[in-house]
C-alpha cells in the first residue's frame, strides 16, 4: 500500500532503508538522510537480537522479569525508590500529571513545552487541568517566574500543584536546565507545596552533554521520565521514576489508559540493551549536530540557531515559510528529511543512524537546494 506525505514515497524510502539496514558497515552513498527526528531509529541487528531472547512473562501480574528488571535498574540509576514501565513518553507524563494533580489543578510548565504543543491537549483532556506557560527562554524559566505564576489562596483562581521541567526542551533547540536552577526550582516549589515534575524525554542528552549523572539531575525531583525511544534508540518504551507510593498509583492510571501490557520484557529487553551500550554515543550525535550547524552556518540564505548543545540543528530560512517548505520539499526528492517547524525555522536531529558523512551530504543538499 502506497503511503504518502505531501508526494513523497514512503514504500520507496523502506526499499530504500531495507537496503541500509542489508549493507549496514558499507558505504550508504544513496540512503535517505532522515533528520526528522531521533524518532526514525531503527533498532540494530543486536536489538532485534537481545529482544528476541529476552526472558517474558506477563507484567500485568508483575511476572515479567526483564520489565522487573528494567524498572528496578532504572530506579536505581536515578535514584529514586521505584519505576514503571509505559509504552510512551507521552503517557508517561500525562501518568504523571494525573498522580499528581485533581481535576481543576493548575500546572506550571514553559510555554514552548512538549506537554503543552504536542501531548494533544491530554492535560485538560485526561486530568481536566489547566496548563499555565511561561515565557521562559529556550524553555528555561526563572524561579521568580515560576513563583509569580503559582496563584492565590483565593476561591476565584486554580490551585497551582505542579511545576514541570523538560530537559533537555524540544522547541528549545535541544538546551539543557543549568542543574543549579533545577535545585533553586525544587526549593522555590517545595517551600510552597507544589511538586516538580522533570518530562526528561531526552534526559540522557543532557547527562552526555554536561557530564553530570542521571542521579544528580534526578535529585533536582519528585518524578520523572525518560524516552527510550528517541536518541537511545529502542523501537518502543518510556518510563516513569517516583516515590513508591507515586509509582502503585502510576500503575494503576497506566492500567485506565490502556497502556499496560502483557509480555513487555521484549520491549524492555531494548531498553536495557539502549541503557548498555547507546548512551556514551550519545556524543557523536551532539558532535554532527555542531558540524551541521558550522555547515549550514555559511549559508547566507539561512539564519543558523548557534550554541545548542545536543543532537538538534536549528536554522531560519530567511526568504521565509513559503521558501522554506520548497527548501523542505526539494530536499526531499533528494532523499534529505528534516522538519519545518513553522515561520521558515526548520529542525534536524541527529541519531545513531547519521554518521559525518549524512551530515556532510546532507549540508551539501541544504546549499545546493537553496541556491539553485
Ligand atoms: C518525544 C517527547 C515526549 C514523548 O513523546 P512520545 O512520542 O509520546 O514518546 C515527551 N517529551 C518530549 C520533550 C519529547 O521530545
Amino acid at each position: 500500500m502506497e503511503q504518502s506525505i505531501r508526494g513523497f514515497s514512503f514504500s520507496k524510502m523502506f526499499a530504500i532503508g531495507q537496503t541500509v539496514q542489508q549493507v549496514q558497515g558499507e558505504t550508504m552513498t544513496n540512503a535517505i538522510i532522515d533528520l526528522r527526528s531521533d524518532t526514525v531509529t531503527r533498532p540494530t541487528p543486536a536489538m532485534r537480537a537481545a529482544m528476541a531472547a529476552a526472558e517474558v512473562g506477563d507484567d500485568i501480574y508483575g511476572d515479567d522479569p526483564t520489565v522487573n528488571r528494567l524498572q528496578a535498574r532504572f530506579a536505581e540509576m536515578c535514584g529514586m525508590e521505584d519505576s514503571l514501565f509505559v509504552p510512551t513518553g507521552t503517557m508517561a507524563n500525562q501518568i504523571a500529571l494525573k498522580c499528581h494533580t485533581s481535576h481543576g489543578d493548575e500546572v506550571i510548565c514553559d510555554a514552548n513545552s512538549h506537554i503543552l504543543h504536542y501531548e494533544t491537549g491530554a492535560p485538560a483532556a485526561l486530568s481536566g487541568l489547566s496548563v499555565c506557560g511561561l515565557p521562559g527562554v529556550r524553555g528555561i524559566y526563572s524561579v521568580e517566574e515560576m513563583v509569580d505564576a503559582i496563584r492565590p489562596d483565593n476561591i476565584h483562581c486554580p490551585q497551582t500543584r505542579l511545576v514541570v521541567a523538560e530537559n533537555t526542551h524540544n522547541r528549545g533547540g535541544g538546551s539543557v536546565w543549568p542543574l543549579d536552577l533545577l535545585g533553586e526550582m525544587k526549593v522555590a516549589a517545595h517551600s510552597r507545596g507544589l511538586k516538580f515534575h522533570l518530562d526528561g524525554a531526552r534526559i540522557y542528552n543532557a547527562v552526555v552533554a554536561t557530564g553530570h549523572g542521571l542521579a544528580d539531575y534526578a535529585k533536582n525531583f519528585d518524578t520523572m521520565t525518560c524516552c527510550f525511544s528517541k536518541g537511545l534508540g529502542a523501537p518502543v518504551g518510556s518510563i516513569i521514576a517516583g516515590p513508591r507510593d507515586f509509582i502503585q498509583k502510576a500503575r494503576r492510571y497506566r492500567k485506565m489508559f490502556g497502556g499496560a501490557m502483557r509480555q513487555s520484557g521484549i520491549l524492555a529487553a531494548a531498553a536495557e540493551y539502549a541503557l548498555d551500550h547507546h548512551i556514551g554515543r550519545l556524543a557523536d550525535d551532539h558532535a554532527n549536530a555542531e558540524l551541521l550547524t558550522k555547515l549550514l552556518g555559511e549559508c547566507a540564505e539561512l539564519e543558523v540557531e548557534q550554541g545548542l548543545p545536543t543532537n538538534m540543528s536549528y536554522f531560519t530560512v530567511r526568504a521565509g515559510a513559503d521558501a522554506a517548505m520548497r527548501l523542505q520539499s526539494a530536499c526531499r526528492e533528494k532523499g534529505l528529511l528534516f522538519n519545518h517547524v513553522g515561520k521558515g525555522r526548520c529542525r534536524a536531529v541527529t541519531h545513531l543512524d547519521i554518521g559525518e558523512s549524512e551530515i556532510r551530504r546532507g549540508a551539501e543538499t541544504i546549499i545546493d537546494a537553496i541556491q539553485s
